[in-house]
This record gives structure tokens, sequence and C-alpha cells, in this order.
């Protein structure tokens, strides 16, 4: 088998870490951002369909070896290359030689994931990553075969592996669409999957569904389901809860767990309020998971296109 997308990006940005959403990976820093074309999943509420779906490979670039890429990454004073918009499983061998690019000159490398894949692949590629987020997409069988052409098994045995085989820093995310994976009983049984599993530290993010491709007939997912839902599973023990694509400074901070202090103030992708000191709270030492630097990047809110030449 060839991988013919090996070297051809369909873009590359330059975002805040934020947006993967990474909350606890080196906040407030730019992850030089990119993706293929296709996905091995199907899901019919896809944001980036246009790529996930293409029928041809004319709109991806020339090829960029990896080298470039790393180097483009340290020139432009990011932190992290992170491999997104399409799932990196589609374009594995191509997303490991960027990693370890990407290590030799000092950077991370940050997949954006949907988790659907085999117990080999799953090991090889997480051993080339230092974060990741991944997909829970809803908590049934039967929503990932409707809704994404997959299943549910292979990416709770992602999640499980993650957490308890390696030491890539795991968030997690769930969009919520109205009707479809927010009830009630399935965010509880989520939720109690999720801190049994997981654990309490592994952040979550809620965020909001905006209607997109096959899926034109829902409403947008309203703040109430969004708090909802983070209620649910702050109520099992989970303790880093965000909501995302949603203003809300209170949903999208970080919040000492012990003194209760705001650690990490957040306006939608901007680092706003730091009171972290050496990865714990700066009035009640108490130790917060992830990985930190001394103070934020000042990346801010921006996304900008760049040519990796
Ligand atoms: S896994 Fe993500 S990129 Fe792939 S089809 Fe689903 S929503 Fe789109």
């Amino acid at each position: 088998m060839v991988l013919t997308a090996y070297g051809r990006s369909s873009g590359f940005c330059l975002d805040p870490i934020e947006k993967k959403p990474l909350f606890h990976f080196y906040p407030g820093s730019c992850a030089l951002s990119f993706g293929t074309a296709g996905c091995n999943l199907g899901c019919r509420f896809c944001q980036n369909w246009d790529i996930t779906k293409a029928g041809s490979m004319n709109g991806l670039g020339d090829q960029t070896p990896p080298e470039r890429i790393a180097a483009a990454a340290v020139r432009l004073g990011c932190r992290s290359v992170a491999f997104t918009y399409n799932d990196p499983v589609v374009f594995a061998e191509y997303a490991m030689n960027v990693a370890d690019a990407c290590h030799r000159v000092g950077l991370a490398a940050v997949a954006v994931t949907a988790g659907y894949m085999t117990d080999e692949c799953r090991v090889e590629f997480y051993g080339h990553m230092d974060a990741a987020n991944v997909d829970l997409k809803g908590f049934t069988e039967d929503f990932y075969r409707r809704n994404c052409a997959g299943q549910l098994a292979p990416v709770l045995a992602t999640l499980r592996h993650l957490h308890h085989n390696t030491n890539v820093w795991l968030e997690v995310t769930t969009l919520l669409i109205p009707g479809e994976n927010d009830s009630d009983g399935e965010l509880e049984n989520a939720s109690d999957w999720f801190a049994a599993q997981l654990g309490p530290d592994v952040p979550w993010h809620f965020t909001a569904f905006h209607p997109d491709y096959k899926m034109l007939d829902k409403p947008g997912t309203s703040s109430m389901t969004l708090s909802r839902a983070c209620d649910i599973a702050r109520s099992k023990g989970i303790r880093y809860v965000y909501t995302g694509n949603t203003r809300d400074l209170a949903e999208n901070s970080t919040w000492c767990p012990q003194c209760g202090q705001r650690l990490i103030g957040r306006v939608w992708h901007d680092v706003v309020e730091w009171n972290l000191s050496e990865n714990s709270c700066n009035r009640c030492r108490c130790r917060i998971p992830g990985h930190f630097d001394p103070l934020p990047g000042r990346w801010g809110n921006r996304s900008v296109r760049i040519c990796v030449a």
C-alpha cells in the first residue's frame, strides 16, 4: 500500500494550541497546523468536509519534507506541530516522520484525531506523539454507526491506551449535537466511563455544534446544554471540564480544584490571566496536571495561513 498523500498538505496554518483544543499543553503557544485529504470516518457533521471528502488530490500542495516543516515551525516561534483538519491516521507515516523531525529540533508533536484505529497502528502512531486531543463523538455504538460510519469500541480502546500505556498528554472533545448525543442518560454513562477509565485529571471539552455538511437539520447547541454536560461530568469527579465554540470566560477557564482560584483565564482562545507557578496554583500550591512553561505564550486568537517553502 502506498500513501499517495505523503508530503502533500492541504495547507499550513499557525493556530493557537487552544484551538485544537489543548488547554493544558503549553497554553498560549502557537502550533503549526496542517492536514492532508480524506478521512477514515464519514461523519455527517464534518466541518472540514471539503478536504475530508475531497474526490481528488488536486487541492493538495507540492511535496513538503518533514524537516522543512519542523524548520519553519522553529523559525516562526511555534512550540509544536499539530496534525489536524483531517484525521492523521490516514497520513500516519507522514505524521510520524514529521513528529520525529520536530523532536530533533525541540518541538512537540500533536495529534488531533477521532482515535479510530487498530491495536497495531495505535501503539506505533502514539509512540511518536507528545499530545493528543481525541474525539469521543458519542457514547453509543448506534451513534457511531449512524452518524460516523464507524464504531465506538476502538475509540474507547485508544483513550484507554493513551491514558494507561503512554506518556502522551491527553485531552478529549465531545461535540454535543442536539437530539443525537446530548441526553442526560448518555452523558451520565459517558461520564461514568470517563471517570472510571481516565480518572479526574484528563481535560474534557464539550463543544457546540453548528449545522454542516449532511447534518443541516439540527439546531446549534445551546449554552444551557453545554452547561448541563459540564455539570454532569463534574458531578462524577472530573475536574477539568470546558466548553468550546462558545465565549464563556467561566467555562473556558481553568480553576484550581482545591482553592477555587481561576488559574488560567481564557477569552475564546486567548490566555488573559495566569495564576500558575511551577505547574501549581500560586495561592494554595495545588499541582495542576499538564505541561506548562513558566509563563504562557502570547500567540492570542490569531489563525494565520502560511506557506512553508
Ligand atoms: S473524524 Fe473528523 S475529520 Fe473525519 S469525517 Fe469525522 S469530523 Fe470529519
